[in-house]
């Protein structure tokens, strides 16, 4: 028995949208597959304005550019997360201030942030880690107080939310990934979410490579030309034809995530191993089963926890090296020490969890994970 720890699921209506798209005429980008794609998610989340671009690292780059980020300019982001999350602002020049996760979860600690903000500081970024929602309110008040903004990773949390709220919905922009590693996918994929109205108009030239183009398809200006800087930020309608797939079926994806996670937490419960965080999920926050994770209180006992499952043919895997200190940042960083960003760097592990995952592979999976613990 090999189990993976992850593949991609197809609907098995991808083709058929891809084939659409491909003979309707235009396949470039911002056809009818973009625009369907964007108002669904527009509609599903209640947000001002949304973009669908060719990754969410792309839509944190464009978020960058509209905040106008530069030299001289800092911005608080989480150590324990993805590279891109930091890298789209240090691209525009920008110093990270990195601030470190909670004991209780992997999300930035906010009662942390206050003391990290300087009259450089323009950005937080609140990184949904697991899809499980940082706490936005906190961070909203602190961020109206400074007069800073508020940006969502929100790669990982589609379809989940803070205190009733969609995630994505909260901050001054958002951010999503269609990875294939994601809950919905199109292999590389992402959109940008605008809240705050002011930046709709600019994001929309931002994404056209600088160009008021797509004021100009709608028929609102006769001519178009090049009015800001940007870059090639839209992807082409065969991949919007794929997400498209995707996201008709997005209640069915769904519900069989949730139905392995809670097989994993079930397991957990009855097992109770000690010195192992596992998969919490604060009161504010709902789970949308991206990802199941266990904390080892050691590194090592992690990593013969991986051998162990990875002998009786289960890949799990851990992430993610703590970005302060990573060999690109480490000498870059102010010295700070975080703590809880090791920990987690050191312990987590996530199991396999993809939809064609099959109650005979979780038999597996949960009787192996008894053996180890028991
Ligand atoms: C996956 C991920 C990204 C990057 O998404 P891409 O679409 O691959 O660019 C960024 N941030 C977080 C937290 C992620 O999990």
């Amino acid at each position: 028995m090999k189990i993976p720890f992850n593949k991609p699921f197809l609907t098995g209506k991808e083709a058929h949208y891809i084939y659409q798209a491909v003979y309707s005429g235009k396949i470039s980008g911002n056809g009818e597959l973009t625009q369907r794609c964007q108002a669904f998610m527009k509609n599903r989340l209640g947000c001002h304005k949304t973009l669908m671009t060719t990754s969410c690292t792309d839509a944190l780059e464009m978020v960058a550019i509209l905040l106008n980020i530069g030299p001289g300019d800092e911005v608080i982001v989480p150590s324990f997360t993805f590279v891109s999350t930091a890298n789209a602002f240090v691209l525009r020049g920008a110093k990270i201030v990195f601030v470190d996760s909670e004991k209780g979860h992997p999300n930035l600690d906010a009662a942390r942030l206050e003391e990290l903000i300087t009259e450089k500081t323009r950005a937080i970024v609140a990184v949904h880690y697991a899809g499980m929602a940082c706490d936005m309110d906190v961070i909203m008040q602190i961020a109206e107080k400074h007069k800073i903004y508020v940006v969502e990773d929100a790669a990982q949390a589609i379809d989940s939310f803070y205190n009733g709220k969609p995630l994505g919905s909260i901050g001054h922009f958002a951010t999503f990934s269609f990875h294939e590693t994601k809950n919905i996918i199109s292999g590389e994929g992402g959109m940008l979410c605008i809240n705050d109205e002011q930046f709709a108009a600019r994001s929309e030239v931002i994404w056209e490579k600088g160009t008021n183009r797509a004021a100009f398809f709608r028929g609102e200006v006769d001519k178009y030309g090049w009015i800001d800087v940007g870059a090639s930020f839209l992807p082409s309608e065969v991949i919007s034809a794929f997400l498209w797939a995707q996201l008709e079926s997005i209640d069915n994806i769904q519900q069989r995530r949730l139905a392995i996670w809670a097989r994993y937490k079930a397991c957990f419960d009855a097992l109770k191993p000690e010195g192992v965080m596992v998969s919490p999920i604060p009161p504010y926050a709902t789970n949308n089963a991206h990802m199941f994770f266990i904390v080892f209180d050691q590194g090592q006992r992690r990593n013969d926890f991986i051998k162990y499952l990875k002998d009786r043919g289960i890949h799990a895997v851990f992430h993610y090296q703590s970005l302060h200190s990573s060999p690109y940042y480490t000498d870059k960083h102010d010295g700070r020490e975080l703590k809880m960003s090791g920990y987690y760097s050191e312990g987590l592990v996530r199991l396999p969890l993809f939809y064609e995952l099959s109650e005979n592979d979780l038999d597996h999976i949960t009787s192996t994970i008894e053996q180890f613990f028991g």
